[in-house]
């Protein structure tokens, strides 16, 4: 396991404030660990994989993302 990974907080969160329901975040992360099942829904990180580059955390337009140690 990485010590760190991308944590979504569900707070901030808010897709329909988003482009369209769809996440910049996931968007953003070239590895593909950031899922989001479907528009407005919110997304969902691959702890296992994700390398804790911050790609997504810089396109969050709602600061909803944080790099968090395991
Ligand atoms: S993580 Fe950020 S970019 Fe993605 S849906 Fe939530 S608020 Fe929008
Ligand atoms: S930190 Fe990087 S690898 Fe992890 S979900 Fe975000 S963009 Fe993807």
């Amino acid at each position: 396991m990485p010590s760190k990974i991308a944590l979504v907080d569900f707070e901030k969160c808010d897709p329909e404030q988003c482009d369209q329901g769809i996440c910049l975040a996931a968007k953003a992360c070239k590895r593909k660990l950031l899922i989001q099942e479907a528009p407005g829904e919110i997304p969902m990180v691959n702890p296992a994989l994700c390398r804790a580059c911050a790609d997504c955390v810089r396109a969050c337009p709602r600061q909803a993302i944080k790099i968090v140690q395991m």
